[in-house]
């Protein structure tokens, strides 16, 4: 069977250690199946990118020995295939277009689970809307090959959701599952922080005829007050300068065992080692782990 992965960074804010797991997580899968693996830019938010950063990602990747198969890809150049697939939910009937606003539904539903107001009257012609997909009222369910099995009502968990938002930018989920598609993607491993959507990922996948690849989502590091490391919890960005120990620390965290002569070995050294030995089972079926602080 043939293997292809991907890493897919957002440039909102710099690569740190839990987007290193991602990407290590995600590469030594593909390389140890004798698979592809792919750099994905997701660019789809420019108000929320910072000036820079997605021409910085591939460099960090390579200071880390991350080498990617073919040319990276960018969301933002994708935007005519996300405009097609929207086309095609809303003439199958699958997707609703929706003026509401936040405070509109809260006010409405109490909560912001949506109350398909839309559905049933639809907006005027021309007013500033977000598009929303149908949701069924049974279970989406499937096997983590980390977390195990999962399932979830998306009718109660999180309602018709939008695809396309109100102010003209095309939602995560949607560019997610046309990008996996067409890129052929057959495994994602990312975060945990992921794993609540991915029944909506499959959902789209399903109404769009798209095989589902199989997921493996990774523990999330967490700081000792157990926030995960991201921008917002001031993450620092990771040092290139010596890449061997903060890999060696990442295959700690996932649980690979790396053995302590490896310590003080060579980036590839490090890689080698855990290419020939990985194994996605050793990993912890736990949604985040904190981070023993150190120099990383
Ligand atoms: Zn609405």
């Amino acid at each position: 069977m043939s293997y292809i992965g991907r890493f897919a960074p957002s440039p909102t804010g710099p690569l740190h250690f839990g987007s290193l797991l991602a990407a290590l997580a995600s590469f030594l899968d593909a390389r140890s199946n004798n698979g592809q693996w792919l750099l994905r830019i997701e660019d789809l938010d420019p108000p929320r990118e910072q000036e820079g950063l997605k021409e910085k990602f591939p460099e960090v990747l390579e200071a880390f020995g991350l080498y990617w198969d073919d040319e990276l890809s960018l969301q933002s150049e994708r935007l005519e295939y996300y405009r097609d697939v929207l086309q095609q939910l809303l003439d199958s009937g699958d997707a609703y277009r929706c003026s509401c606003s936040r405070k509109e539904i809260q006010q409405r539903s109490g909560n912001l689970l949506y109350d398909q107001h839309c559905l049933l009257h639809p907006p005027e012609e021309g007013a500033n809307c977000a598009i929303r997909v149908c949701c069924k009222d049974s279970l989406i369910s499937f096997r983590d090959i980390i977390q195990g099995p999962h399932a979830y009502n998306l009718k109660t968990s999180s309602g018709d959701f939008v695809v396309y938002r109100r102010d003209g930018l095309f939602a995560y989920q949607l560019a997610v599952i046309v990008d996996d598609y067409l890129q052929g993607i057959t495994h994602v491993v990312r975060g945990s922080d992921l794993l609540d959507e991915t029944p909506r990922q499959i959902h789209l996948q399903q109404l769009l005829g798209y095989p589902s690849p199989a997921y493996a989502h990774i523990p999330v590091a967490n700081n000792s007050e157990g926030q995960k490391l991201s921008k917002q919890t001031y993450a620092e960005a990771l040092d290139c300068s010596h890449p061997a120990p903060v890999l060696y620390k990442a295959l700690q965290f996932l649980d690979q065992e790396p053995p302590a002569e490896l310590q003080q070995g060579y980036r590839d050294e490090v890689l080698e080692w855990a290419i020939q030995n990985w194994d996605i089972r050793k990993i912890s079926a736990v949604k985040g782990k904190i981070l023993q602080t150190g120099n990383i």
